[in-house]
């Protein structure tokens, strides 16, 4: 292979909080660690993150980690790993005060403790009065942590390949994976980079649908690599809605304005969640209220002129609070649509935000696939953590504040056992010549398909269908009627992009060569959604199917697990025992 080669201990595709995290603890323990990232690492989408991260502090409700669990369980719709789960709860509080020795400006209360609000699905002694459980920096929280985080790395020596597009896994015959091939954006210049370990860290795919909170990088890159990789992607049918995205634009605005007090009303001026949640009310789970607020548009109580959207109030909550706690929506607010939250409510609709399922892992990171009926291994050296990986702590709905949890805790555990790993190997094992051959023509193919040369499909037409075909079926709510027309629609568009060009623009920008390496894996992405969506026949979290509209205990407490060979599908049980306390059964979630 005549491409430039580059060896390290350990490989991290991904710089955002999950990387980061991995890489701060590799580079000081003196590990020898690569961080790829296609845009500058204070780009990576954890940058976006507004509310913030959840831990039991007790610093404005009285709290307790085994609380904190208790709701993640229940949040889950009781999918959840709970051992898992309780190693993450556990853990919520150390990683916490870590973050803010590293130099994270959380807001403060009077006394100088960090400043915790009220977040959906949070509860004080099991199911009991709301809990304050979430710590911010002001609606900056994900922004302050990724950049005290990259610091700590560069005071670290972590070494960073800045704006390179990692392509795919490169493994030898055995199985093992031994490093990827990336290339570099600018120059269109390939690389290896071999390592002893690698850690998947790509964050979501929130790019599936048409309207959504993600940036456009966010196409669900190493989970598609992983699949191309034979590994199974698990609980993708579980795709996060949540309720209060601008409506027609999908901008966030993040669930700490009903923490802070906001609240949402329909048409007739009506407190509706009083209706649904008659206890947590604004602060039911996401799921609850995206349904709640998808059933009042249905029933004709949406607001403006197609009644469309309901509104989410918080002028009430006077311009003091607004602009010490929520500057960001505010600025948000007046950038996307000329309202002034201080003055007037602001019109949302649920928009696609998080992904539940990815790489299958256990508590340590590392990843883990089925050997036969009932029993799996972890693939030695392979890793994955945050949004792209699936723990699974947050089952079939996620908790807001519970995702910068996940990616600092499942981070931080994956660099330990990284670390304890390379004591026991520590020699490169050897990739064969031909690792990169598949990868290399699909490289070719996007170098010469330019218009210019065919007639055909253009990445960003395909794009754009791919985004409506996933948002028309497989939505908030779903049958089988229009879930198997998605699975047809997006295995169309899988064909057509077999035989697609890009722009000819692509001899200047190697952008285009990049959009549509991200469209494969988008379009991977989307079939494993689809396809499990079809297959889970009951209602559970964010999957909520009008034709079997219970949920079902008896056939489904079971984890789905996509392969992208032949599309298959198989199942795994939840782990339903917790690691040292008692576990929580399922029971009807009502909030
Ligand atoms: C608007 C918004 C607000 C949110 N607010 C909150 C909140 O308040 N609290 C909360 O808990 N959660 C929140 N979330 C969710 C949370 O922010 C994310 O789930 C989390 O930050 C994901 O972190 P990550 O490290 O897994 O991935 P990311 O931060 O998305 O980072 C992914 C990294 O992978 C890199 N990458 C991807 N593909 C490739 C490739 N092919 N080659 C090279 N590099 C690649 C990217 O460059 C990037 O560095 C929010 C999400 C959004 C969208």
């Amino acid at each position: 292979m005549n491409i430039v080669t580059r060896k390290f201990d350990t490989l991290v595709v991904g710089a955002g909080g999950a990387g980061l995290r991995a890489a701060l603890q590799l580079s000081n323990a003196k590990v020898k660690v690569a961080v790829v990232s296609k845009v500058f690492p204070t780009r990576s989408h954890t940058v976006a993150a507004q509310g913030g991260m959840n831990a039991a502090l007790c610093n404005v409700t009285a709290d307790n980690w085994h609380w904190h669990m208790y709701d993640t369980v229940k949040g889950s719709d009781y999918l959840g790993d709970q051992d898992a789960i309780e190693y993450m709860c556990r853990a919520a509080p150390e990683t916490v005060i870590e973050l803010e020795h590293y130099g994270v400006p959380f807001s403060r209360l009077e006394n100088g403790s960090i400043y915790q609000r009220p977040f959906g699905g949070q509860s004080q002694d099991f199911g009991g009065d709301q809990a304050a459980r979430t710590c911010a920096a002001a609606d900056r929280t994900g922004h302050a942590m990724l950049h005290s985080l990259y610091q700590q790395n560069i005071k670290a020596k972590t070494h960073f390949f800045d704006e390179f597009f990692a392509v795919d896994l490169l493994k030898n015959d055995e199985g093992d994976i031994l490093g990827a091939i990336a290339i570099d954006i600018e120059s269109n210049e390939k690389i290896i980079i071999e390592a002893k370990t690698v850690l998947i860290a790509t964050g979501g795919a929130g790019q599936l649908f048409r309207t959504n909170t993600n940036a456009s990088i966010n196409t669900g890159d190493g989970m598609a690599m992983a699949l191309r990789a034979d590994i199974p992607l698990q609980d993708m049918e579980f795709f996060q809605f949540h309720p209060t995205g601008i409506a027609g634009k999908g901008m966030l605005i993040t669930e700490g304005v009903r923490g802070e007090g906001g609240y949402l009303v329909n048409n007739d001026g009506e407190r509706f969640m009083e209706r649904y949640a008659p206890h947590a009310k604004d602060l039911a789970s996401r799921d609850v209220v995206s349904r709640a607020i998808a059933i009042e548009i249905r029933e004709g109580r949406g607001c403006g002129p197609n009644k469309d959207h309901v509104m989410l109030k918080l002028d009430h909550l006077g311009s003091d609070v607004i602009k010490k706690r929520l500057p960001s929506i505010r600025d948000t607010s007046i950038t996307f649509l000329g309202i002034d939250p201080i003055e007037e409510a602001i019109p949302v609709f649920p928009t696609a935000h998080y992904t539940m399922g990815g790489i299958p892992t256990n508590r340590f990171g590392q990843v883990v696939v089925p050997i036969g009926e009932g029993t799996e291994h972890a693939l030695p050296g392979l890793y994955a953590a945050g949004e792209c990986a699936c723990a699974s702590v947050h089952g079939a709905n996620r908790l807001g504040g519970n995702s910068l949890l996940d990616i600092v805790v499942f981070g931080r555990a994956a660099g330990n056992h990284i670390i304890d790993y390379l004591k026991e190997n520590p020699h490169h094992k050897a990739l064969p010549e031909e690792s990169a051959t598949s990868v290399l023509q699909r490289l070719e193919y996007w170098e010469k398909n330019t218009v210019s040369m065919t007639e055909s499909y253009t990445v960003p037409q395909l794009k754009a269908e791919l985004q409506l075909v996933m948002e028309e079926n497989c939505g908030v709510f779903r049958t089988e009627e229009v879930l198997e027309k998605g699975v047809n629609a997006v295995k169309a568009i899988k064909d057509k992009l077999s035989k697609a060009s890009i722009s000819d623009y692509s001899s200047v920008f190697n952008t285009a060569r990049i959009e549509a390496l991200e469209l494969e894996n988008l379009v991977e992405i989307g079939l494993a959604t689809v396809i499990s969506a079809l297959a889970r026949k009951e209602s559970r979290g964010a999957h909520s199917r009008m034709d079997f509209d219970k949920r079902d205990d008896v056939s489904w407490m079971k984890h789905s697990l996509y392969f992208m060979k032949n599309n298959l599908l198989t199942y795994k049980p939840v782990r339903t025992q917790a690691m040292t306390v008692a576990t929580f059964p399922p029971k009807e979630r009502v909030y």
